[in-house]
């Protein structure tokens, strides 16, 4: 039987299939454990927003000055987030257009950097990001990328070596912030050394802006000249980007997001960030704040018990780096598929100074913004521990990992997602 659609007619029946993946998706999300350190759950408000009528205005341009008519309501929440945005961080400009955290840190580049200039940067392989200067990513072909590490004891960021590096390649800019760092950031230790050799410093608090926002991670904004996020990890907003900048650099970053780099701004995601920003300046952000890293803590403590190594000895923030490779015959690919397979959602990923390869690397990256957002506590972080363990200590147990998915989806039905 074929149906007849109208423009009226709901999702449902207007794409069944359509509908039905993302019923499943939703299932999927509320039945495992999400642990995916850039993963987190928005409010149904921002998911609100996100699905409104303003996914289908242009507004071109910038609050007062947009190459489009009936832009007086963009204007508003335009605005709104940009208010909200330098209040949260205390930062003197904010723009709120970029798509999401690439977008935001090809803004920052292109604001001061030509072809071929040299920038320093954290590796990937110690924790970085594919945007700090990847071969592969379009930072790695415009730009000479140089980059730092950690070091090999302790796996904390090697400053000498930062240092060193600023001095031997005079670079125009020094990019602070990884996507796999345990660690707080030391950013005036960074401020310092781009003063030292004339650098500009970007930061990139992409994964841990939630921690800064919620004043338990310092504040990047106070000594750098850039600094960029996404909006969906830690700062559990709609999936997008942000920069923030010193007054001097405004204009700059402004004509490189638009004209230079976008078109039409997404005003649906830019109501969705207000609505972020406004939730973020709520006290109760900070309770959220203090008790991710709480959570990361128990979890590390609980897998470190267990047998697991953990990259740095623990976490100060969101996120655990663990090498797996300490139990019997475990990589990070196969943990990732056992763990999967009992609903707890994890990411495979190489730990510094690796000896195993990319697809198959010695470690799982875990993080607890997600958990928390439900309400899960430090005894909650012990039985996700325990069901971490279990599973790592019979990977190939599928019959377990059916058994452990049971109980996983049972006990998730106590910590509701939020507008679900
Ligand atoms: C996630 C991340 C980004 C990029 O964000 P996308 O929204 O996926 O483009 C940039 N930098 C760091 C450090 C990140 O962790």
């Amino acid at each position: 039987m074929t149906m007849t659609t109208t423009r009226e007619t709901p999702l449902p029946l207007a794409d069944p299939a359509v509908f039905q993946a993302i019923q499943n998706e939703q299932q999927r999300q509320t039945d495992g454990l999400e642990l995916i350190a850039s993963e987190n759950y928005a409010s149904a408000a921002v998911l609100q927003a996100a699905g409104t009528v303003f996914t289908n205005k242009y507004a071109e341009g910038y609050p007062g000055r947009r190459y489009y008519g009936g832009c007086e309501y963009a204007d508003v929440v335009e605005n709104l987030a940009r208010d909200r945005a330098c209040e949260l961080f205390g930062a003197d400009h904010a723009n709120v257009q970029p798509h999401a955290g690439s977008q935001a840190n090809m803004a920052a580049y292109m604001s001061i950097l030509q072809p071929g200039d040299t920038f320093l940067a954290m590796d990937l392989a110690h924790g970085g990001h594919l945007t700090h200067g990847m071969r592969l990513n379009f930072s790695g072909k415009l730009y000479n990328a140089v980059h730092y590490g950690v070091r090999q004891d302790d796996h904390r960021i090697d400053f000498d070596q930062v240092a060193a590096l600023a001095k031997e390649h005079r670079p125009k800019l020094i990019v602070a912030g990884a996507s796999a760092y345990p660690r707080e950031i030391d950013h005036p230790q960074f401020a310092q050394i781009a003063a030292d050799v004339g650098a500009k410093l970007m930061v990139d608090m992409a994964h841990y802006a939630g921690l800064v926002a919620g004043g338990v991670h310092n504040n990047p904004v106070e000594v750098a000249d850039f600094v960029t996020t996404t909006t969906h990890k830690t700062l559990r907003g709609p999936r997008s980007g942000m920069v923030l900048c010193k007054q001097e650099l405004a204009k700059d970053v402004d004509k490189t997001v638009f004209p230079g780099l976008q078109g039409g701004p997404l005003m649906h995601i830019i109501a969705a960030k207000a609505i972020c920003f406004h939730e973020a300046l709520q006290p109760s952000f900070k309770d959220y704040a203090k008790q991710i890293i709480a959570n990361a803590q128990t979890l590390a403590e609980t897998l470190t018990a267990g047998g697991l190594t953990l990259s740095s000895g623990g976490t100060d923030n969101h996120l655990l780096l663990c090498d797996v490779t300490t139990l019997n015959g475990v990589t990070g690919k196969i943990a990732e598929a056992a763990l999967d397979r009992a609903g707890l959602t994890v990411n495979k990923n190489m730990i510094p100074y690796d000896p195993r390869k990319p697809m198959d690397p010695s470690g799982i990256r875990l993080g607890t913004a997600a958990l928390t957002t439900r309400g899960m506590k430090q005894d909650e972080m012990k039985r996700v521990g325990d069901w971490i363990l279990t599973i790592l200590k019979s990977p190939e147990d599928t019959s377990l990992a059916e058994k452990v998915k049971a109980e996983i989806a049972n006990f998730a039905q106590d910590y509701p997602v939020p507008g679900v």
